[in-house]
């Protein structure tokens, strides 16, 4: 139980070191040479030394080090808890933001930033709730590991993917908190707080669309490969796989305390389709990827003289798999939706190299029972329920060597679910400090319930 002044006093520690992360600016665009997570890496090193717990730098490539610090517990039969938080940023358009995205600037009770809520937030209330523990001389029957990691906004190539496999002596854990979750959901039946215990599986695909080349002064009936792609374009945009309303689906949505009316549409795969389509953009989207196979066309590359009719396109679509699904069920989508007279001008292959499947954690656990008891410390009889992130996270390597991993924080009431989730990746992230108040409590309460 952590008092009222002590709590102040981390909460202020938790605000100032968010602040410094993201001036730090560790702005991963996706290639090798950004990121620049050193800058955090080190900060964190410099915050966590001399608490008593070892503490190992992780290199990759140069420039993008991860950190991991471990509090050896007293039972080393005991499970072991770490937390998760990386240490990038994507990058920011700075047109669309009112302040400088990278000044972490305190406005009101609002810090404001890239990094305020993906995820560096999260990142910074771990080191602070770690640091705590380790300082107060409290040893915990398990060893708590914190562990702030480089590039998992581009996939984790120079962090979670081979940290997990070349130094699992390092990272060795018996469950993993990190990003995202704790968004209060308030209505007539009360409070609900959603956890992330699944996400779904990235399938990728290049989609090369051929053609004829011939003189661009002559375009009639000839066979353009980019008039060609649009047509694809519009029908992958066009395609719906179909809902698919499952358990975890179902409990989402009557977790929200929609009016009956909506819930049942919502709940009805004839007629989810319409309900999405009534209801408010932000909180729709993210609906509608919880239970759809979904499609994102965001590159095209195509053409190559502005007199030459073009002979090929390259397509790049985003494309996000529910549980169960394989790239076989991807490219079988993929070609209904293009059509069987199109299907013979295209060739598809996977963009990444690595099948990546959905991933799940169980809730019968010690932890997911230790993380319900705490959120309800703050928010007295709250409900507390599983869902599925849509995107992908580093939680994904831990599950699939058998961790459960959960996805959670706690944010205030103060954020809807729908404004949160528009915050990441979006211009004027910002996070309010009750918010950080409430999920550096949340890792110390953990930390108490976990072994009791
Ligand atoms: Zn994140």
């Amino acid at each position: 139980m952590t008092d009222d002044t002590t709590l102040d006093r981390l909460t202020g520690e938790t605000t100032e070191l968010l602040q410094a992360m993201i001036r730090n600016q560790c702005v991963n665009d996706g290639t090798p040479e950004s990121g620049h997570e050193s800058r955090n890496a080190d900060l964190l090193r410099t915050e966590l030394e001399g608490t008593g717990a070892d503490i190992e730098t992780l290199k990759i490539l140069p420039g993008r080090d991860s950190i991991v610090a471990r509090l050896p517990g007293t039972d080393p039969d005991a499970p072991a808890l770490m937390l998760m938080g990386h240490t990038d940023v994507v990058p920011v358009s700075p047109e669309g933001w009112k302040v400088d995205p990278f000044s972490g600037e305190r406005i009101g009770d609002e810090i404001w930033g890239r990094g305020a809520v993906d995820m560096l937030n999260v990142t910074s209330s771990m080191a602070v709730a770690f640091r705590h523990i380790a300082k107060s001389g409290t040893r915990h029957p398990g060893d708590i590991v914190y562990f702030g990691v480089a590039d998992e906004e581009a996939g984790g190539r120079f962090g979670a993917m081979p940290l997990v496999e070349d130094r699992w002596d390092a990272l060795q854990c018996d469950y993993v908190l990190t990003e995202y979750g704790g968004s209060p959901l308030v209505n007539d039946d009360g409070i609900t707080v959603l956890l992330t215990t699944a996400e779904k599986g990235g399938a990728a695909q290049v989609v090369t669309v051929s053609g004829e080349p011939g003189h661009g002064s002559m375009p009639y009936r000839t066979d353009n490969a980019v008039a060609k792609a649009a047509e694809i374009v519009r029908r992958i945009e066009d395609y719906n796989p179909g809902a698919r309303i499952d358990e975890l689906f179902t409990s989402r949505i009557k977790a929200q305390g929609f009016d009956a009316e909506l819930e049942a549409k919502l709940l009805d795969p004839g007629r989810i389709e319409d309900a999405l389509a009534e209801m408010e953009p932000a909180l729709a989207r993210n609906l509608h990827s919880c239970c759809h196979t979904s499609f994102s066309n965001n590159i095209i590359n195509g053409g190559t003289k502005i007199n030459t009719i073009p002979d090929s396109v390259e397509l790049q679509v985003d494309i996000r798999i529910l549980p169960g699904e394989t790239e076989e069920d991807v490219r079988n989508h993929l070609q209904t939706a293009i059509g069987p007279e199109l299907m013979g001008s295209v060739e598809i292959r996977p963009y990444f190299d690595q099948e990546s499947m959905s991933t799940a954690s169980s809730t019968d656990t010690p932890m997911w029972s230790a993380l319900v008891d705490s959120i309800q410390m703050s928010y007295p009889g709250a409900k507390v329920l599983p869902s599925m992130v849509t995107g992908g996270t580093d939680a994904r390597f831990f599950r699939r060597k058998g961790v459960p991993s959960y996805g959670a924080g706690l944010l205030s009431s103060n954020i809807g679910l729908g404004e949160f989730m528009s915050r990441f990746h979006g211009h004027n992230e910002r996070i309010d400090i009750e918010s950080l108040r409430l999920t550096t409590k949340l890792w110390l309460d953990v930390c108490d319930r976990l072994w009791a």
